[in-house]
């Protein structure tokens, strides 16, 4: 937004240091109102398959329905959550629910589905993180490979003895890592190597003018034989034009997520609207043979 302000006079609109530990504030007491009140919801992404463009799973992204405020996206609330020590709690909601969520769509309309969970970095440091997530696996019976949990490149850096100990703790479990917001962090490639990790999510930002900036499209084309060659799966986020999907899926690009097939949905729209598609497309693979 400081950016669409313009250089010269951007510093007027930003509110005052007072103004924004208030604002703070203010969540922070709403939000533990949220937790108690039922007022989070879950919403989901489709993950596509590149090749197929069949549905292989979903990402749960929080929502906050504010009583007075309306809707809230995690943008305004997770750094929030995260510095008010409410991040744990939240976290335990959203990796709970979308869980059970997962179990039951297994259980009736959609039995493949898999789930992608984010994670916070203080989620990760948190002890009792492994113990919450055995605990759900077994509750719900996921199988192995179902659950996935997104982390960042700052969660590695941090301390990368711990992480790799956490993260071999939570590959036994059966699940899954994926590097989210991919080459926007401090990267090292080395501990792409050194962490038992799935898969790698392009961000947003090098798949906007994949089809128009040359140097974007040199970056997702190393990011994706990157990905390849140390085995793991590419996801590219935030793929809002047909052009952006035929670049990828070109390069060989694995799954996809983005506007172009559909905003995050909340759990019963999601529902109907995999069910719908399903029953429309046609595997493009077998189109193809
Ligand atoms: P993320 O994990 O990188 O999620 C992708 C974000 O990009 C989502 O925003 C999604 O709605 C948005 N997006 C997806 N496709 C497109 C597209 O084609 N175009 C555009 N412009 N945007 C697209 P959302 O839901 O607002 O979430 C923002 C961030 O908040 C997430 O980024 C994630 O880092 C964090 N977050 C969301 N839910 C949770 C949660 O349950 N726990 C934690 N710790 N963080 C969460
Ligand atoms: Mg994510
Ligand atoms: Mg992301
Ligand atoms: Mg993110």
């Amino acid at each position: 937004a400081a950016k669409a302000e313009g250089r010269n006079n951007y510093r007027f609109f930003l509110p005052s240091m007072h103004e924004r530990v208030k604002e703070r504030k203010t969540i922070e007491e709403d939000l533990r109102n949220a937790l108690e009140q039922d007022q989070l919801e879950l919403y989901y992404q489709p993950k596509i398959d590149c090749r197929t463009e069949k549905v292989v799973g979903a990402e749960a992204l929080v929502r906050w329905h504010h009583p007075e405020r309306g809707l809230i996206l995690p943008g305004e609330f997770i750094s929030v959550a995260e510095e008010c020590g409410l991040i744990n709690r939240l976290g335990a909601w959203v990796l709970e629910k979308a869980c059970k969520q997962t179990q039951a769509w297994r259980d009736s309309s959609l039995p493949g589905m898999r789930i992608a969970v984010n994670l916070s970095p203080a989620q990760f440091q948190d002890a009792e993180l492994v113990e919450s997530v055995t605990k759900i696996v077994k509750d719900t019976a996921l199988p192995e490979g179902t659950l996935e949990l997104e982390i960042t490149e700052s969660i590695l850096m941090n301390n990368p003895e711990k992480a790799v100990s956490t993260l071999k703790e939570l590959k036994a479990l059966g699940v899954m890592i994926a590097i989210d917001d991919f080459g926007t962090g401090y990267s090292s490639l080395n501990y792409l190597k050194r962490f038992p990790v799935g898969s790698i999510k392009i961000d947003r930002s090098f798949v906007n003018d994949i089809h128009v900036d040359l140097d974007d499209k040199a970056i997702v084309d190393a990011v994706i034989g990157l990905g390849h060659s140390l085995n793991l799966e590419v996801v590219a986020e935030g793929v809002e034009e047909v052009e952006q999907l035929e670049y990828l899926r070109e390069k060989g690009c694995d799954f996809i997520q983005g506007f172009l097939f559909s905003k995050p949905l909340p759990a019963t729209t999601f529902e109907s609207w995999v069910s719908d598609r399903h029953s429309r497309v046609p595997e493009r693979v077998a189109a193809k043979s």
